[in-house]
């Protein structure tokens, strides 16, 4: 199932369901008891929120062994972590803006796991049953400041460095899907999932041996390599096969 939040002239922020080009309305708790209503809405006609809330979202450095080679670091023997806070995050077709900060803004392409259900310690064998589903991030980095700066918060969490959506896409095996990204229709990154080194179910059990992770978590995954620079009026729009595409302008 294809779930959205959305605002319409009827909705200010509103769960919905997504069925071929139409939405309709979700009662109740997505995490929990709900029921999905008739679709009522034209999808084109609704825009499109954030999917969820997180309240808290990890983000895994260096989960590509190609994009660890291009940015010169070690492979990491454990999953490497870091967190986004909530407030950097923005929905599909909302605008990243260039903090005066930095020189160098860039894009990163990546699966978002959400999670689904209160957890803590969980066994890699039963984690997916925490796994809620998916959407499409944009771990926007300001690159010129992570280099100079052993801590990663204000390179990484800037307002709007955290572009999630479209949607979440809660059937859906993510061995091996095809993530791309495209600058204003150029190829910047294209790599498979199954390139990861560390798979979704291992990153939900090393989090959550750390934090107990709570329904509407969000995990970035990693990027593969191809991450570049991003100016103002550049259109980034990231692919994920399954899924579809998360597109945002940059201000
Ligand atoms: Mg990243």
């Amino acid at each position: 199932m294809r779930i959205v939040r959305f605002a319409s002239s009827k909705y200010q922020a509103q769960y919905g369901w997504v069925h071929e080009d139409d939405l309709g309305v979700i009662e109740g708790d997505i995490f929990g008891e709900f029921r999905r209503l008739e679709t009522e809405i034209q999808l084109e006609k609704a825009r499109l929120l954030a999917p969820v809330l997180p309240g808290k979202i990890i983000c895994v450095a260096r989960n590509y062994i190609e994009h660890a080679r291009e940015r010169n670091v070690e492979v990491p023997e454990t999953p490497m972590i870091f967190l986004k806070p909530p407030s950097a995050v923005i929905a599909h077709e909302d605008a990243i803006q260039i903090p005066p900060q930095s020189a160098r803004v860039e894009h990163e392409a990546e699966l978002a796991i959400i999670i689904g259900k209160a957890g803590r310690w969980i066994d890699t064998e039963k984690a997916r049953r925490y796994i809620y589903g998916y959407t499409i991030a944009n771990d926007v980095t300001a690159r010129d400041l992570q280099l100079n700066e052993s801590q990663w918060t204000r390179a990484k969490g800037f307002d709007t460095f955290c572009p999630l959506g479209p949607w979440i896409e809660t059937e859906l095996d993510v061995t091996d899907l095809l993530i791309t990204c495209r600058v204003n229709g150029e190829l910047r990154q294209m790599a498979s999932t199954k390139e990861m080194i560390f798979p979704v179910t291992q990153l939900v059990t090393f989090i959550s041996n750390i934090m107990t992770l709570y329904p509407g978590d969000v995990i970035l995954t990693g990027t593969p390599a191809g991450v570049g620079p991003l100016e103002k009026g550049d259109n980034v729009e990231i692919t994920i096969e399954g899924i579809g595409s998360l597109s945002n302008m940059v201000k």
